[in-house]
């Protein structure tokens, strides 16, 4: 259970349209909740577990990030981008010796890296969920690491396009008991890599359970295996409200507004867009009424959880691209906090230090480097914070990070995972000259 706090003395972007931004502002947790925002010396006092100071801090909301490829976080290090060793062909080489041990390993180590960086809500996006146990194993590790999670459930890597997903092991998990802060969506191909039956069994499944869709939507237009005719699949009547497009980066300005109608919404990764795909349509994508969310897609390609670097990375190519609509850092911070929320239709619930919703929310030490002075809050959190200024993280009113340090024993989760990437690229039959010097990257190329 968590212990009813007062914070004090902070400064608190509320990301409320009704409180803003408060220079000096108490916030009181309460059985996980937010049950009081305002001004220093306004808030009560009366029965708290706990006083905490914190001048020159910034209270924000947790960040939500709606699309990471949590199984292949292990990865990072052997892929550099190119050749034998860029993402596609790593991913497609070792997937298939990836067993459940593996992806929890690699989730838990993708979410202890997210909580650190002030995540508190992500969506893992599964595309090599290989069997039942695979699912179990990798439930476990997301509510095992206390961050709020969705586990869109996928398909192995590679996987027949003309068999569904395991539908049948979801219908078990939706019967399952309730697990806290957890939830399940279905991640899927979608009509470029599954035949028409199989997208009208897996659409149709969604539909009748009420769970919501995400689908990778390239990649180039070039890569035709991978770019989604969004024109065909809203004549299938597949383009619906509980659908999210990903990257979406060739979309037209007319496949943009027919979504946009749809009520379907987009998970931008623009770190990894950038280095890989192209510039991600997003002023397009939200002048055509489009929910944006941003999100870090996958640690291995290579990258780390970093919302500050996604936020940062989108105001400044939308200044670059589209200089007349560019996003705001204030507009880029919604994206990372309010509207991830409202994408995953978890709006009542957080993306805003609001009373009433869970105590879901990072402290930054503003009195480092790097971030004071800070005269305009916002401004300064969003294009000079990073990872290092997040002091404390709070799930549920949960302390999940304080004083810069995980509560998660991190030593034994980078341990586990080293062990289970260098047990399957063994697995993989990879030319290691020596397991033990993974980060060396010894003889790894090809
Ligand atoms: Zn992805």
């Amino acid at each position: 259970m968590s212990a009813d706090t007062l914070l004090r003395n902070a400064t608190a972007i509320t990301m409320d349209p009704d409180l803003g931004v408060i220079a000096r502002a108490d916030l009181l947790i309460r059985n996980g909740s937010i049950v009081e925002v305002g001004p220093a010396g306004t808030v009560g006092t009366v029965d708290v577990d706990e006083i905490l100071d914190l001048d020159g801090r910034v209270i924000l909301p947790g960040f939500v990030d709606t699309h990471l490829h949590l199984w292949n976080s292990m990865f990072r290090g052997i892929i550099t981008g190119y050749g034998g060793r860029a993402y596609f062909p790593v991913k497609r080489r070792l997937a298939a010796h990836v067993r459940p041990e593996d992806t929890a390993a690699s989730t838990a180590l993708g979410l202890a890296e997210c909580i650190g960086a002030g995540i508190t809500s992500v969506v893992n996006w599964h595309h090599n969920l290989r069997s039942p146990d695979d699912a179990d194993a990798t439930i476990d590790a997301q509510v095992a690491s206390g961050a709020r999670t969705r586990l869109a459930y996928g398909n192995p890597d590679a996987w027949n396009a003309s068999r569904p997903m395991d539908l049948i092991d979801v219908a078990r998990l939706l019967r399952a008991p309730s697990r806290p802060r957890f939830d399940v969506g279905l991640a899927v191909r979608g009509p470029t890599r599954a035949e028409e039956h199989v997208v009208l069994e897996e659409w149709t499944f969604a539909q009748e359970s009420g769970l919501p869709l995400t689908l990778h939507m390239g990649g180039r237009r070039a890569d035709v295996d991978r770019y989604a005719d969004i024109a065909q699949m809203d004549r299938r009547g597949l383009l619906i409200p509980q659908l999210q497009v990903v990257h979406a980066v060739d979309a037209t300005p007319s496949e943009l507004v027919l979504l946009g109608e749809r009520g379907v919404s987009l998970s931008v990764s623009p770190v990894t867009e950038i280095t890989s795909m192209g510039v991600p349509p997003v002023t397009q994508a939200m002048a055509a009424g489009m929910t944006v969310s941003l999100s870090n897609d996958s640690l291995a390609l290579p990258g780390r959880a970093d919302m500050f670097a996604q936020m940062q990375a989108l105001v400044r190519l939308t200044q670059f691209a589209d200089p007349g609509r560019a996003v705001s850092p204030q507009r880029a911070l919604q994206l990372a906090t309010i509207e991830g929320a409202r994408d995953l239709g978890w709006e009542s619930e957080v993306g805003s230090l609001s009373p009433g919703k869970r105590a879901d929310m990072m402290i930054l030490d503003a009195r480092l480097p790097g971030m004071g002075p800070g005269v305009d809050p916002v401004h300064t959190v969003v294009m000079a914070g990073g990872v290092e200024h997040v002091q404390h993280v709070l799930v549920d009113g949960e302390w999940l990070k304080r004083d810069g340090r995980l509560v998660a024993d991190t030593e034994r989760v980078v341990e586990e995972a080293r062990g289970a990437i260098s047990a399957v690229m063994e697995r993989a039959g990879w030319p290691l000259d020596d397991l033990e010097g993974l980060i060396g990257g010894v003889g790894m190329d090809e």
